[in-house]
């Protein structure tokens, strides 16, 4: 997809309601859209939305092994309760490997390299193992600054196209629609979190919203994002255009 393309493609979106544009991607990529989801807030709402349209997608977490026991938990009862096509990637280098090759708590000495290892690796892998083309988010531009300059739709480093439903949706409008509609969420919300990635301290921490949403992700180790949007196609396709 050029870059006319997409720019057509938010400017007809960008009215569009999260439902609305569900529904565009799946009939402009049959069967070639897809999900990852940490069961996250905004995740949970996508979910919601994409069940009512349809219960054959396929939904992806990728498991670092880090992960909170209640997100675990968490996963187990939507897919029950929601009969939903989750699927669960692991890292390819185990956490035996890596403690071996690079120290124990990789997470606090090298968080760039565990998150890579962990997460950017599996989803790359995936990526070339199945046919996707269009892979669906819930990044919202209202998360913090790192995301911004979120748009309805992207392409990523790889040439897929990314489609973000919620892209200016706020927190407050994500909880409206969870108590709307009654549906289930992470459980460590209720517990003074903002945003849940790994449970280690350094990775997760308790959070006042008034401070970010994703204000207690990484606190004091200069990192906000674990890398898996890394590559949407901000400054970084500009510059290519330019060169
Ligand atoms: S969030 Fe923390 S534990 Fe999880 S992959 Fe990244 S650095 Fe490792």
């Amino acid at each position: 997809m050029n870059k006319s393309e997409i720019a057509d493609y938010n400017n007809r979106l960008r009215t569009a309601s999260p439902k609305e544009m569900l529904l565009w991607a799946f009939r402009t990529f049959p069967y070639q859209t897809a999900m990852t989801t940490s069961f996250q807030v905004s995740g949970t709402v996508l979910m919601h939305m994409i069940r009512d349209i349809t219960f054959d997608f396929p939904l992806f977490f990728i498991d670092t092994g880090y992960h909170f026991s209640e997100t675990r938990e968490f996963k187990n009862r939507l897919r029950q309760e929601w009969n939903m096509n989750i699927h669960t990637i692991l890292p390819t280098v185990s956490r035996k490997k890596q403690d071996e090759r690079f120290g124990p708590r990789l997470y606090d000495s090298n968080p760039e390299l565990c998150c890579r290892l962990n997460k950017q690796i599996p989803l790359k892998n995936l990526k070339k193992e199945i046919a996707v083309q269009a892979w669906i988010s819930a990044l919202r531009t209202h998360q913090g600054e790192t995301r911004r300059r979120i748009q309805p739709v992207m392409t990523d480093a790889d040439g897929f196209v990314r489609i973000h439903p919620l892209w200016n949706w706020t927190w407050n409008d994500v909880w409206k629609y969870i108590h709307e509609f009654s549906i289930p969420y992470h459980p460590l919300y209720d517990k003074g979190y903002t945003s849940i990635g790994c449970f280690p301290p350094s990775c997760t921490r308790k959070n006042d919203i008034s401070n970010g949403e994703r204000a207690g992700r990484w606190k004091g180790k200069g990192k906000s994002e674990c890398g898996l949007h890394s590559d949407l196609d901000y400054e970084k396709k500009k510059e290519r255009n330019r060169s």
